[in-house]
């Protein structure tokens, strides 16, 4: 598979229990639907995270089309924008799978620790993100070393598509008008 952004050849990694394929040029990140959904049993001792209320709100996600085409099945992919944040996510609505490049995983740290300034949260949540956050601000930001990070994409995954039929109709429309080839 090929780097949707660079067309560098992905690598297979592993971050926590599951394989993902990371770009070794712009370290962009692609996610398969069953390796997300496999991460399920290993990170359930982590459900304080679910409750973050940033994904929820499902008018908040909007599609729109992007001139990427997908790793894996070569169809266009569909950006989903969140409102009132810089969240953008790339996605697949055919092989549901989830391209995030370097910039798109900053967005979403930032989103979430706006949120978390905003709430109450366990300390584990409040140092999860601060570690997240220094990993993003390293010299060379290295996604699988933190530990939280299947998980938050795993929620994002859930609240976006899972639990919002209209945005992955939505997404499978601009999808197949979409003359990328
Ligand atoms: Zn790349
Ligand atoms: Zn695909």
């Amino acid at each position: 598979m090929d780097c949707p952004s660079c067309s560098t050849e992905l690598e297979r990694k592993m971050i926590r229990e599951i394989e993902v394929d990371e770009c070794p040029d712009c370290k962009g990140i692609w996610f398969e639907d069953d390796e997300l959904r496999k991460a399920k049993d290993s990170t359930d001792s982590d459900l304080n995270w679910i409750d973050f209320e940033i994904w929820k709100h499902k008018d908040r996600a909007k599609a729109r089309s992007k001139d990427l085409q997908c790793p894996d099945c070569r169809k266009a992919l569909v950006a989903i924008d969140y409102s009132d944040t810089d969240v953008e996510i790339d996605y697949c609505p055919s092989c549901k799978g989830i391209w995030l490049d370097k910039g798109e995983f900053k967005s979403i740290i930032k989103a979430l620790t706006d949120e978390l300034l905003t709430k109450s949260f366990s300390d584990y949540v409040k140092a999860s993100i601060e570690e997240a956050k220094e990993i993003v601000a390293g010299p060379e930001p290295f996604l699988s070393e933190w530990k939280d990070f299947v998980t938050v994409c795993r929620m994002m995954q859930y609240r976006l598509f899972i639990e919002n039929p209209k945005l992955l109709e939505e997404a499978m429309i601009i999808q197949q008008t979409n003359p990328i080839k």
